[in-house]
């Protein structure tokens, strides 16, 4: 990502992001809004990312999908960016309505070029002269979050949460010293507090852990702006709007303040895929790229690949897809079925992943066994594993997930 750099002030800079929930009616808006005119007491420069109001961005996809089976990716886009910039006017209006010089301003206005694959575009450039010009006049800047502008001028959106990717993107572009995402939870946890009732929150986690962690389901920071952040060494602050605890720091891992740091930071889990099955493919050079290569070229992010061990030249492979994506996927694969000899497919929607994520996974053994242990101990069977440096994860049935989760949280002492 290049960035066009006018940094012309000497005053410091936060970048604020809210996140739907914080904004999800006019009087939560209204507290968001008396957040930002205090911290502008302090003289610090503002720029205030916002998704749209809870619940509307899912409320114009529904209608997108009610109008046509597979909505156009152009206008869907079109349709979805106009969620942010409701909340977004709203934000400044209220602002102004209290005297505060405010200016709300779209992916395009913001000059926040993408490339052009719309629904999961990239952040290529961010031409900052504006904003500066407008900061420096005074104006606490409310920009949509989740959007940009391709080069042919179409708007893109960013992918889901993408809200957090354009907070981060436009702090690094700004040179911001902070970046705070404001959301409806205290921070980081070591498990979905939802599941699981001991989990604790967390001061601290490095980019890489919460890499993992959003990647393996955490929605607490959409994937893409954790990678962001580590490239731009930009730290995050994730914490409440409705509260003053200073939340979590997702930052580099030599500042992380873990004393006796534990092997497992935290246990995530996914319930948002599917998986997919090619029944006894050719085992022969070519059969994975051509179905891979055929999945990439739509966009659709494969996550755990599994080819089994070929008997007779022939074999098993299964994989996972977002929920979202198993439609098309579905037809992509059912369309080269023939060309690699597989005999047949099975789609199953009731699995979920669970991970245990940890940088201490490197300098430890054992970690993949006692996660085994304890599934089995808790009754849970495992139908694909996968792991990286630092995670091991289990596909397992959808329904045991809640007491995966818990029961991994307990065997790795992450309880409060
Ligand atoms: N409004 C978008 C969504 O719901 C982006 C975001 O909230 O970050 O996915
Ligand atoms: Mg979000």
């Amino acid at each position: 990502m290049a960035f066009v750099w006018y940094r012309m002030s000497i005053m410091s800079l936060v970048v604020q992001k809210f996140g739907g929930s914080s904004v999800g009616t006019v009087e939560k808006i209204a507290l968001v809004a008396r957040r930002v005119a205090e911290r502008r007491k302090t003289g610090v420069g503002l720029v205030v990312v916002v998704s749209a109001m809870q619940g509307d961005t899912d409320r114009l996809l529904q209608m997108a999908h009610e109008a046509a089976k597979i909505p156009d990716p152009r206008e869907t886009d079109q349709l979805l960016a106009t969620g942010e910039q409701v909340s977004a006017a709203l934000l400044a209006i209220t602002l102004k309505g209290m005297g505060i010089p405010a200016c709300s301003m779209t992916g395009a206005q913001l000059r926040l070029r993408t490339d052009g694959i719309f629904s999961k575009a990239r952040i290529v450039s961010m031409d900052t002269e504006r904003v500066h010009a407008l900061l420096d006049a005074g104006n606490v800047i409310v920009a949509t979050g989740f959007q940009g502008v391709d080069a042919e001028g179409n708007l893109t959106t960013l992918g889901r949460g993408g809200s957090d990717t354009s907070a981060v993107a436009i702090a690094a572009a700004l040179r911001a010293d902070e970046c705070e995402i404001y959301t409806d939870v205290l921070g980081v946890y070591t498990a979905d507090p939802r599941v699981c009732p001991d989990a604790r929150k967390l001061d601290t986690i490095s980019f890489e852990e919460m890499m993992e962690m959003a990647s393996q389901g955490s929605k607490v920071l959409q994937i893409r702006s954790v990678e962001l952040a580590m490239n731009h060494k930009m730290p995050v602050r994730v914490r409440s709007t409705f509260s003053d605890d200073p939340g979590t720091l997702v930052c580099p891992e030599e500042d992380c303040e873990n004393i006796e740091r534990l092997v497992v930071c935290g246990v995530s889990h996914n319930k948002d895929e599917a998986k997919i099955t090619l029944r006894s493919v050719e085992d022969r050079p070519g059969v994975a790229a051509k179905i891979f290569a055929a999945l990439a070229a739509a966009q659709i992010n494969v996550d755990v690949i599994i080819q089994n061990v070929a008997h007779d030249g022939r074999t098993d492979l299964s994989f996972t897809v977002g929920r979202s994506d198993i439609a098309q996927s579905e037809e992509i694969v059912q369309g080269l079925l023939n060309a690699v000899g597989a005999v047949g497919m099975d789609v199953d929607d009731t699995i979920a992943k669970v991970s245990v994520v940890g940088v201490g996974m490197r300098a430890h053994a054992g970690v993949a066994a006692k996660m085994f242990q304890a599934l089995c101990a808790a009754g849970i069977n495992i139908q694909l594993i996968t792991t990286s440096e630092i995670k091991v994860t289990c596909v397992i049935n959808r329904e045991q997930v809640g007491d995966a989760v818990r029961a991994l949280h307990g065997a790795f002492g992450l309880g409060g």
